[in-house]
């Protein structure tokens, strides 16, 4: 597989859920109820199995509700709660948020801290002065090297962040939060909570780069693609297990265009610059936070790095690919791919990880 410059311009889904065609019911179940809502730009469709459509739906309004509440709450340069939280640290002052909120940024310190800080949403202000605070692709020029280094020289980390129950400060004023690499994952996590909570045990929540799944549909297991970033067509094809989450961070979805190069946005905390040589990182685990927190670490860690870090984390499946079409991914994660065609597109590298310690992140 060549690295196809052109095809970059794709912006598409990075995993479907593929249509199991020619299932047979015999008993007559119920149809599945599908809808799509919708979360920091991007459609969430959830898709119910095995229950009454009256169900289906009022579990689904539930979870719209709460997804519209954390667009709100969560939402990186709209007004809102994360809003008074930025502006609250960079006055050194502390703020009370709601528990969920409270417990989401834990997590994503726990996740900066287990990925070396690779994985750093403190680093708003550097993805502001990228230009992808904002709801279309970004225009105009990077920022200077005099703006980068100024950015990075306080070091923002969100291990600088202290959460004492729902009290929020941030030891160094520099850290602006954006919650964008997990808070899809952490949202799906979210709404499975909910679905739950109005009875559902089994469905599939699809946001693009994330699919997360409940349970089973009927006898089979729901079955899931990851798309090929340099082509129409997918890499492989897997099935989910109840509970399991599937993300994957692309640099091919949103970047920005200047003086005939691509940005990706996703940053290396170190330097303050995008990402270059990765177009995909798709990690399969547990929770839909861990994995999205991971696809957007390994990106940034790179196609030497990643193991470590992968290890760190706790995550075993990892598929990445490189602008230069190679593909690696864990032994584990290979096992769980179903090359779609009976190929996949390069021949995949597999790598093991090493048995690094998991950090004390307290
Ligand atoms: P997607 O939004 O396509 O699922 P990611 O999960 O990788 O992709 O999230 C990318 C977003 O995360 C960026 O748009 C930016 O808001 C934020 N971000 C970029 N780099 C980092 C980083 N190193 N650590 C934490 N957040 C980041
Ligand atoms: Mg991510």
């Amino acid at each position: 597989m060549k690295a196809r410059g052109a095809l970059f311009r794709l912006s598409i889904a990075a995993v479907t859920v593929l249509a199991l065609a020619g299932t047979v019911h015999a008993l007559r179940p119920e149809p599945d109820v599908s809808q799509s809502l919708y979360l920091f730009g991007t459609l969430v469709e959830v898709e119910i199995h095995g229950v009454d459509e009256a169900k289906a739906k009022a579990a689904i309004a539930r979870v719209d509700q709460h997804l519209q509440h954390i667009h709100k709450d969560w939402h990186a340069w709209r007004p809102g709660t994360l809003e008074g939280l930025n502006a609250a640290f960079a006055a050194g002052e502390s703020i009370s948020v709601d528990p969920t909120l409270a417990k989401v940024l834990e997590r994503g310190r726990d996740l900066a801290c287990a990925s070396d800080g690779l994985f750093d949403p403190g680093i708003g202000a550097l993805i502001e002065a990228w230009g992808f605070h904002a709801d279309t692709l970004p225009e105009g020029d990077p920022p200077s090297e005099d703006t980068i280094a100024a950015l990075i020289a306080p070091h923002p980390t969100m291990l600088d962040v202290t959460i004492d129950g729902t009290t929020i400060r941030a030891a160094n004023p520099a850290v602006q939060l954006d919650l964008g690499a997990y808070a899809k994952g952490a949202a799906l996590d979210l709404a499975e909570d909910d679905l739950r909570a109005a009875g559902i045990t089994d469905a599939v929540l699809n946001a693009g780069g994330g699919v997360q799944v409940m349970g089973s549909h009927g006898a089979r297991p729901w079955r899931v693609a990851i798309r090929d970033p340099f082509a129409w067509g997918v890499v492989a094809a897997l099935e989910l297990a109840p509970g399991e989450a599937l993300h994957t961070s692309g640099n091919y979805e949103r970047y920005l265009e200047a003086g005939g190069l691509r940005f990706s946005h996703i940053l290396d905390p170190r330097t303050g610059r995008p990402v270059t040589d990765i177009v995909s990182v798709s990690v399969l685990a547990e929770n839909g936070a861990l994995a999205d927190a991971a696809a957007t670490a390994l990106s940034v860690a790179g196609a030497q790095d990643w193991p470590r870090i992968a290890a760190q984390m706790g995550v075993e499946n990892v598929l990445m690919i490189t602008g230069q079409g190679e593909i690696f991914a864990t032994p584990s994660m290979r096992a769980r791919l179903d090359p779609v065609g009976g190929d996949f597109p390069a021949p995949v590298t597999l790598v093991d990880l090493p048995a690094s310690p998991r950090p004390r992140c307290n």
